[in-house]
């Protein structure tokens, strides 16, 4: 008997706009195929020096503790949190979506006395509830999520920081979705611990974990009575490896972090301001076609993220079957509602190599077709024109 030879892996050319994963650009690709070198290679240890310091422009800290941890966004939050609570000690988790939700579950993990502050999904909390907050719980660690990819609302950290602080508090955000598509100051804001991911809008695939950590979480991580419950998210082994005693913990994904190299160099090429300003740029068009075709915003004017546009569904329109038809038709991948927007709301991506006109031209056609075959009062091209009216008043290029 013969096995059969199988077929060479080719998985379909999806575009990418989704909550994440965001499409890769080809150096970014080709960076993964490299060969590996050893993890105590000479020039592997040269990489993991220039990726700091990559990532310290990116993040806008001087923290010498900031590098990628191996994992997806979710081991950055994990290893945030385990790292800066000890059983017993409080954390004040704020939710209003998914992944403050996560927060929470991942404190009780390691031992915290959680307490939670809630908003309704789509809505941004303001500093005076949370002030309220950490003044009656008292807590040694605050944690809020920065942009909530399953609500598309973006959550100002700056009052909250400095509020935390005047009140002996630490401040972790969550920066997966907003890192490198919306200004993230951790200097700036004075934020003492802060994790991303590598999926988003950096445009790399998911695997690595940035994160930073300030002076006084690391005071909090030095004055630890208990050992770090995860061995594998332990800062402190971490950061002996990737700091001067290079002391093997675990073997690094090496080609990931090529890969996560190459996706930072192309941040830095672009510039920070410029990608933030084409994120906004593309986002604009895609709310003006939006909006010609009836199609409005979960979260208020104001508090909404370029990189994540949560809208709600027309009334009428059934959500799996668009979404399904976007695949089967265009290759084109949107979320769905998560929670509460279960049902009621589209997210829309555009990330990082995603934010560009051609993902905004191929949404909203697709999107326009699938519309009026539902029999939704949609005007044929209203949308597009009304996206090019925006391209056509900017001057800034819509590319990276
Ligand atoms: C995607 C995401 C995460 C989790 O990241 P994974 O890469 O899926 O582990 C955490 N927080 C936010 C806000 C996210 O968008």
């Amino acid at each position: 008997m013969t096995t059969p030879a199988s077929k060479p892996l080719d998985p379909s050319p999806r575009v990418l706009l989704g909550p994440g994963p965001s499409n890769v650009p080809p150096r970014v690709l080709s960076a993964l195929g490299m060969p590996p070198v050893g993890h105590l290679d000479p020039e592997f240890v040269a990489l993991m020096d220039e990726m700091q310091g990559m990532l310290r422009r990116v993040f806008r800290t001087e923290n010498p503790m900031t590098l990628a941890v191996s994992g997806t966004g979710s081991a950055g939050m994990e290893a945030v949190v385990a790292n800066l609570v000890e059983p017993g000690d409080r954390m004040l988790v704020c939710v209003n979506g998914v992944f403050g939700g996560r927060m929470v579950d991942v404190a009780g993990r390691c031992g915290a006395e959680v307490s939670r502050i809630d908003r309704p999904w789509g809505e941004v909390f303001d500093p005076s509830e949370v002030e309220a907050a950490i003044k009656a719980h008292r807590p040694k660690l605050v944690g809020i999520v920065h942009a909530e990819t399953s609500t598309g609302a973006l959550q100002p950290v700056d009052e909250i920081a400095r509020i935390a602080h005047e009140n002996g508090a630490l401040l972790a955000i969550d920066a997966v979705t907003s890192l490198a598509g919306v200004p993230v100051e951790v200097d700036g804001w004075d934020v003492d611990a802060v994790y991303s991911g590598t999926q988003k809008c950096l445009s790399c695939p998911p695997g690595l974990a940035p994160v930073s950590f300030g002076p006084r979480a690391m005071e909090a991580i030095k004055a630890r009575k208990t050992k770090v419950q995860s061995w594998y998210l332990d800062m402190t082994l971490i950061g002996r490896y990737w700091g001067s005693d290079r002391l093997y913990h675990h073997t690094a994904p090496i080609n990931m972090n090529y890969a996560l190299r190459e996706a930072l160099a192309i941040v830095l090429e672009e510039g920070l301001d410029a990608r933030f300003a084409r994120h906004l740029l593309n986002a604009q068009a895609l709310a003006a076609g939006l909006k010609a075709m009836g199609i409005d915003y979960v979260p208020a004017e104001g508090h909404r993220l370029p990189q994540l546009n949560c809208v709600t569904i027309p009334e009428g329109v059934d959500d799996l079957a668009v979404r399904k038809r976007l695949l089967s038709e265009w290759n084109v991948e949107i979320g769905g509602g998560l929670g509460d927007l279960k049902g009621k709301a589209w997210r829309i991506g555009l990330m990082g190599y995603g934010s560009r006109r051609e993902s905004v031209t191929l949404v909203l056609s697709a999107l326009e077709t699938c519309l009026r075959d539902a029999g939704a009062p949609v005007e044929p091209g209203a949308a597009l024109a009304s996206s090019a009216e925006v391209y056509a008043g900017s001057p800034a290029a819509s590319t990276a």
